[in-house]
């Protein structure tokens, strides 16, 4: 499932290649996802200009020059493609897939008047698609309850600290929790509480202040990373072969059930075990 680094470096792809540009049509090639796609997407795109992509969470916001934004959810496998159809190349706009798909998964295709266009595909149809007016978007039931962004300054040792205390939660289920902080999902939450040193089943207000530091500390660090190489992944890509994600070969603890924990100095193997329906990774050795 994209957590933020992978919605990150797929608003910057498409901030990159479709900003400024005017859209000639749209096809609702298939409305069924999560929520049915709306007629009005496709009464409302044409002859519109793209005006940026933004990102709220693991949330995309496509603003158009209408006063209105497409708000895209990738769900589980959600894909953007950008194609150019007078070339024959397929743009990779993520850092997860390759760029051979299949057209059966499409939903919806956006074409622009310089022959670019926009694909999405999406094969387990969790994903949504929506058109809503940009003005109401704060307001808007899919963003209205989300925490900060954890690379905003918002997310800091204060604000962190003074949630922690209020709460009954472990850390792992309170850092899923998009109400405390919008974006990460379970493989970033379990390389946090790893480099961080903590138990994923420890309650948030028995944190010391010097844990609840490291996590904040982390957050920025570890997300940073995986946007720099996803964005490093994808600007070399051409044609149609595509290379897989970088930051998936350097993930310390998050599948590695039985493995050997990668910190030098430590013996001991990853574990795995449920917290909340998600599998959690850790080493107990490491993790107090
Ligand atoms: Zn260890």
């Amino acid at each position: 499932m994209p957590e933020l680094p992978e919605v990150e470096v797929v608003r910057i792809s498409l901030d990159t290649i479709i900003c400024g540009l005017k859209i000639k049509n749209v096809d609702i090639l298939n409305k069924k996802l999560r929520y049915i796609i709306s007629a009005n997407v496709k009464k409302d795109l044409k002859k519109q200009k793209i005006i940026s992509v933004k990102r709220r969470a693991k949330f995309l916001l496509v603003n158009i020059d209408n006063n209105k934004t497409l708000l895209i959810h990738l769900g589980m496998t959600g894909k953007i493609f950008i194609l150019d159809r007078t070339k024959k190349v397929t743009f990779k706009t993520s850092f997860y897939y390759y760029s051979n798909f299949l057209r059966k998964h499409n939903h919806l295709r956006i074409k622009f008047f310089n022959n670019l266009e926009l694909i999405y595909n999406d094969v387990r149809k969790f994903g949504f698609i929506k058109l809503i007016k940009t003005n109401d978007l704060n307001n808007h039931s899919n963003l209205l309850n989300l925490g900060p962004e954890p690379l905003s300054k918002s997310f800091n040792f204060k604000y962190l600290k003074f949630k922690c205390l209020k709460s009954q939660k472990n850390i792992k289920n309170f850092l899923m929790d998009q109400k405390y902080v919008a974006g990460l999902g379970n493989i970033y939450v379990n390389e946090i509480l790893f480099k961080s040193s903590i138990n994923p089943r420890k309650i948030t207000f028995k944190l010391k202040d010097f844990e609840i530091c490291a996590i904040v500390k982390n957050t920025k660090k570890i997300l940073k990373k995986s946007i720099k190489e996803g964005g490093s992944s994808i600007r070399d890509f051409k044609g149609t072969s595509g290379q897989d994600g970088y930051f998936q070969q350097s993930l310390m603890v998050y599948d590695r059930e039985n493995q050997s924990c990668k910190k030098k100095t430590c013996k001991g193997k990853i574990k795995k075990i449920n917290i909340g329906n998600r599998s959690s990774f850790f080493c107990k050795n490491c993790q107090k």
